[in-house]
């Protein structure tokens, strides 16, 4: 799943709550002991490619105040305009769920070039987690032999799919969900309908204030209502795995996977507290498989594969009955 980007229209500074890496950050910039690559991880709604699109700013600015970008100047203007001559982001191409080694090849002859605007060069590889194996590998090598006023921006919200070779050469910034006073009171800064409820639109983001005003805009907020009821219904034996299944059909399955993922989590440090059942561990185990599974980019039967996840889900409430 990709990161909601209603929230990155303006990334000249880095949101309230990642203020703490900010700092340490700038520190590291001005002592000159930036390391040449950084993972920033978080969940999705955190705020990771903010971040770090936040710090390219910061590197590419050529009037930079008190560790803030200018926003003015020639490198602020271009950055923003996606015309950077220093400044690369390696995504997914398009129908691809994976970044290929041509890319990271591409990506490590352009570094090892001179900086064109003679400053620094800045690459965001998002999200770091799908790199194809190859890519991998070949990324390792620019990482041992790191190019001078370079900078590799590694965005992921799974770190423990990144190759622990390329971990193992990064600075790993991890930013965690913010406290909800401090991310309600940021959302109801971004939203100007003062009637919504900012409590309980980022309960159901499971505090992640990115998700939360994208779920505002629109993005996703009915459909995963729709799939919580059904999670409800199945759990109160009123809706049939299989007719489940069949309406979540319209559903993107990384989505899906994840709204699932989110709804267990939510019910176990919630409802469920008190009365942990193994069974929900196991079920989310195979949750992440299947997600797993997925961002492989190998073939799948979905309406199978949610029969398959639904039976079970509906057997644990049976027996716990
Ligand atoms: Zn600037």
């Amino acid at each position: 799943m990709t990161e909601p980007t209603s929230a990155l229209k303006d990334c000249l500074l880095p949101l309230p709550w990642h203020s703490e890496q900010w700092q340490s950050l700038n520190d590291l910039i001005d002592n000159k002991r930036l390391p040449h690559a950084i993972i920033v991880n978080a969940l999705e709604g955190v705020g990771a490619e903010h971040l770090a699109h936040a710090l390219s700013y910061r590197m590419l600015c050529s009037q930079v105040e008190n560790g803030v970008p200018c926003g003015q100047c020639s490198g602020c203007l271009t950055l923003k305009a996606g015309s950077h001559p220093d400044f690369y982001q390696i995504t997914p191409e398009e129908k691809s769920k994976v970044i290929k080694v041509d890319q990271i090849r591409s990506l490590c002859e352009s570094v090892a070039k001179t900086s064109q605007q003679g400053g620094w060069k800045v690459a965001i590889i998002s999200p770091a987690e799908v790199m194809h194996t190859a890519a991998a590998n070949a990324l390792l090598k620019s990482l041992e032999e790191p190019e001078s006023n370079t900078l590799i921006l590694m965005v992921s919200c799974r770190l423990s799919a990144i190759p622990m070779t390329i971990r193992s050469r990064c600075q790993i910034e991890s930013l965690a969900i913010p406290d909800a006073s401090i991310a309600e009171q940021w959302l109801s800064q971004q939203i100007e309908d003062k009637q919504v409820n900012f409590s309980e639109l980022l309960s159901m983001a499971n505090g992640q204030p990115l998700l939360a005003l994208d779920y505002l805009a629109g993005n996703g907020f009915e459909s995963r209502k729709h799939v919580e009821s059904l999670l409800d219904a199945m759990r109160n034996s009123t809706e049939t795995p299989f007719a489940a299944a069949q309406a979540c059909q319209k559903y993107s399955p990384e989505e899906l996977i994840a709204w699932m993922l989110s709804y267990v989590h939510r019910l176990m440090v919630g409802e469920l507290q008190n009365n942990p059942m193994p069974a929900l561990f196991v079920f989310l185990d195979k949750l992440i498989k299947a997600r797993e599974w997925l961002l492989s980019g190998s073939p799948l039967n979905t309406q199978l594969l949610w029969e398959e996840l639904f039976i079970e889900w509906t057997q644990i409430f049976q027996i716990n009955k």
